[in-house]
């Protein structure tokens, strides 16, 4: 028998995504022993031929708990993840030429960005794996979001972020009660500390790893479910979205986004996978650099340089993942500058009232460029992916915003200053 088959009885296997060897699930087992590569969840398909979603069953992760690497749910640690808005976004699609544009809006989780639902699966298995704290190294959200979930769990939690952190974020895990340690350096410095301390110190390594990958599939099945509702109204065949944008730092989620589809394809749910679309900054464009010269292995930067923070990532876990999801979904990768992504934060906030962080608004500013290169059509079912909420960074767009008049507090002067604004 060779070495990766897996057991009836077996649900799952974890291997490495570079050399292919299985590994055990300990705690510690975070990276492959063998070549030091990421790992990956292989499901037995077999088990799940009569599963179906059940969409009475409330919350994102409960509903496809038989596709999560959990074995018992702990309820009591959930925060409702999942389960966010899908908007069709009229106004902004007519502006572009693009009448079937969505908007996933994974800013409204609870904690205000898209990991939670990684976070969840990920300190559900560190309680399975009986952990006593955690450690994280973080640009920000996946620190807000730990902290938010081992708050829940009552689990020390330990968390090493950049010293520019922007400040809603650092709030946040501050507020639920995480040992914070600022960084003078980089995101990429604190996951390599990260990875080195979590051993001498007995701590639980969250961060891009294999478990949270599996939690960000949530997103996947949930939009074909949604898309597949809306199927029954139309009288049409629609089954996946043709295109799914979302931006890159690590490029996890848009792995395990791609891991979801493929689930859904292998169980016969849906009959097309989406072209996968991956957007960096400019200034930490690793990933893409890669994809542009047409390679499968993603190299590292020294630097990065751009104010979408959350995408900041010098050197990205699963940029090897992020590119073969792109090429083997006839997809594309592309980079956009700092000013063309405040300038459609603005846009989006103004046109469709939705106020997302500068990482989310990559998305929205590669359409025109994704149009005009004819590589997404009009007609389309396009899904932004808008991963972060607007509030976790107001530094950001307050920089370039104009700044409110400030005036006296006189009947004469208010109404002076509204007459000349009415005109
Ligand atoms: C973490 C994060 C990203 C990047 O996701 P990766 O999994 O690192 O590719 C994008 N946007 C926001 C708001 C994030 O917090
Ligand atoms: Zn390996």
């Amino acid at each position: 028998m060779p070495k990766n088959t897996i057991h009836s009885k077996q649900r799952y296997l974890i291997m490495c995504v570079r050399c292919g060897k299985t590994v055990d699930e300990r705690h510690d087992q975070t990276l492959c022993g063998a070549c030091g590569g990421p790992l990956d969840l292989a499901w037995n398909y077999a088990n799940l031929k009569d599963w179906m979603p059940d969409s009475t069953i409330e919350g994102a992760v409960m509903r496809y708990a038989a596709l999560l690497p959990i074995q018992k749910f702990d309820t009591n640690l959930t925060l409702q993840e999942g389960d966010t808005p899908l908007y069709k976004l009229e106004s902004l699609g007519k502006k572009l030429g693009l009448r079937n544009l969505y908007v996933k809006n994974e800013g409204a989780n609870p904690t205000g960005v898209f990991k939670d639902r990684g976070t969840y699966v990920e300190v559900l298995k560190a309680k399975e794996l009986r952990e006593k704290a955690l450690i994280v190294a973080s640009s920000g959200n996946m620190a807000a979001s730990c902290a938010a979930y081992t708050a829940k769990a009552q689990m020390p939690c330990y968390v090493l972020v950049p010293e520019t952190t922007p400040v809603g974020k650092l709030v946040q895990m501050l507020e639920y009660g995480a040992h914070v340690v600022k960084i003078t350096g980089e995101y990429s410095d604190c996951v390599r500390l990260a990875q080195k301390l979590a051993p001498l110190h007995n701590l639980y390594l969250a961060g891009d790893f294999v478990f949270r990958r599996e939690g960000q599939k949530t997103l996947a099945y949930e939009l074909c479910d949604e898309f597949q509702r809306m199927e029954k109204f139309s009288g049409k065949k629609i089954d996946a979205p043709d295109v799914v944008i979302v931006p890159m730092g690590a490029g996890t989620h848009l792995a395990g986004i791609w891991k979801g589809f493929k689930d859904y394809f292998q169980l016969g749910f849906i009959t097309k996978m989406p072209r996968m679309i991956g957007v960096q900054a400019d200034g930490s464009a690793v990933i893409v650099e890669a994809f542009d010269k047409n390679l499968t292995r993603c190299g590292t930067w020294k630097k990065t340089s751009t104010i979408c923070s959350a995408v900041a990532v010098a050197d990205p876990l699963d940029g090897d993942f992020a590119l073969q999801a792109v090429y083997q979904t006839g997809g594309t990768m592309l980079s956009i500058s700092d000013t063309e992504t405040l300038k459609a934060q603005k846009l989006l906030a103004e046109v469709e009232a939705l106020f997302v962080e500068p990482s989310s608004a990559l998305t929205i500013a590669a359409l025109p460029h994704l149009f005009a290169r004819k590589l997404i059509k009009n007609g389309e079912r396009i899904v932004c992916v808008a991963t972060g909420n607007g509030l976790k960074d107001p530094q950001t767009p307050l920089m370039s915003l104009p700044q409110p008049p400030i005036l006296a507090a006189n009947e004469d002067v208010v109404s002076r200053y509204l007459q000349r604004k009415i005109g």
